[in-house]
């Protein structure tokens, strides 16, 4: 028998709307949202000021559950990955990733991934399921609950996890909706919340009409369409001059760049003339690059260059002042880096 639904992963306006269904007012279902969202209160019997006929109505056919965390691994870098046994049984992970003043929680948007990268382990499960927002959102609740603790926050999210959030569009723009609520959900600016891409079009153009103010990060890897092609089967549904061309359109505030993701591969993408292909093409973008060192995985035919190839790349780019940091991925030690998501679903 499959589990009531969850009330975690619906709006305000939503549960606003349950609350009228039930025969309730419409400030029934703001003091549900404010008690999930606000006050991290997941037990219908400790939401006091609820009447106890719409307690019990909820109670007997909804529920308010976490996701249950499987497993918490944490790394020598501090950072620590949650593995979330879902209802099904799949797993998906999240990844907290402290750093200075910031504490970044790293999102999985679905179980699997379709998009096949070369590069990444995700890749190689194939696309299982789409997460539905309650999923989503629960990842962060959980990973709140477990930082209280400690009397931290998650503050900044990043949706880099297991899947592409675009491909997952109406649970992912719930859930941000959900994360920026300043008044009846969980508060967060939309400056700091940032939505990666493979580079779908489509979905950068349809996130851009949402007018949600989220970073965008695009996953590029690639300065040509030959090498991108090869890495990035999404390259020919979409090329660099398409996706270039989607990303110079997408609304930005004066303040705000998009992220270029590059994952710096030996051999392949690391050459300077790359760097100056990349240079040409982010000409006139409020851009700015993080180059990934590779993060090995066993079966990998891929390696990470020499640092000085890395720096050399790195300084082409600095020369043509374009911002480039070299992130040397979180929790590599733990399967928990970028591209590295991967968790084996018990048979
Ligand atoms: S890099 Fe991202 S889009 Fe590509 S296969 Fe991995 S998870 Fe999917």
């Amino acid at each position: 028998m499959s589990a009531p639904p969850n009330l975690i992963g619906m709006l305000p306006s939503e549960l606003e709307d349950l609350a009228v269904e039930l025969g309730a007012s419409r400030y029934r279902g703001r003091q549900l949202a404010t008690w999930i969202y606000r006050k991290s209160v997941y037990a219908l019997d400790a939401m006091s000021d609820l009447p106890k006929d719409f307690r019990s109505a909820l109670s007997d056919n909804r529920t308010v559950t976490l996701p249950d965390v499987a497993r918490v691994t944490p790394s020598l870098d501090g950072s620590r990955k949650l593995v979330f046994r879902l209802e099904d049984d799949s797993r998906v992970s999240a990844v907290i990733m402290p750093d200075d003043d910031r504490i970044t929680l790293c999102l999985s948007t679905q179980v699997g991934c379709g998009y096949a990268c070369a590069f990444c382990l995700t890749g190689t499960m194939g696309l299982e399921r789409n997460l539905t927002a309650g999923e989503i959102v629960g990842q962060l609740l959980a990973a709140n609950a477990l930082l209280a603790g400690e009397g931290q926050r998650v503050t900044h999210l990043v949706f880099m996890g297991m899947g592409e959030p675009l491909a997952n569009f109406a649970a992912l723009v719930k859930a941000v909706r959900i994360f920026t609520d300043a008044k009846l959900g969980l508060g967060y600016s939309p400056r700091r919340i940032t939505v990666s891409t493979v580079g779908l079009v489509s979905g950068i153009e349809k996130l851009g009409r949402e007018d949600l103010k989220v970073n965008l990060a695009v996953s590029l890897h690639a300065s040509s369409d030959d090498v991108r092609s090869q890495l990035m089967p999404v390259n020919k549904s979409w090329n660099l001059s398409a996706l270039m061309e989607a990303v110079r359109k997408y609304p930005l505030t004066h303040r705000q760049r998009v992220f270029f993701e590059y994952v710096m591969l030996d051999g392949v993408n690391d050459d300077v003339e790359d760097a100056r292909r990349l240079a040409r093409l982010l000409r006139g973008v409020k851009a700015k690059v993080n180059l990934i060192p590779f993060n090995d995985w066993e079966g990998s035919t891929f390696q990470r260059p020499p640092l000085p190839r890395i720096l050399a790349f790195q300084s082409v780019l600095l020369d043509a002042d374009i911002t480039t940091t070299v992130r040397w991925s979180k929790g590599e030690d733990i399967g928990a880096a970028c591209g590295q998501l991967r968790e084996p679903v018990p048979a």
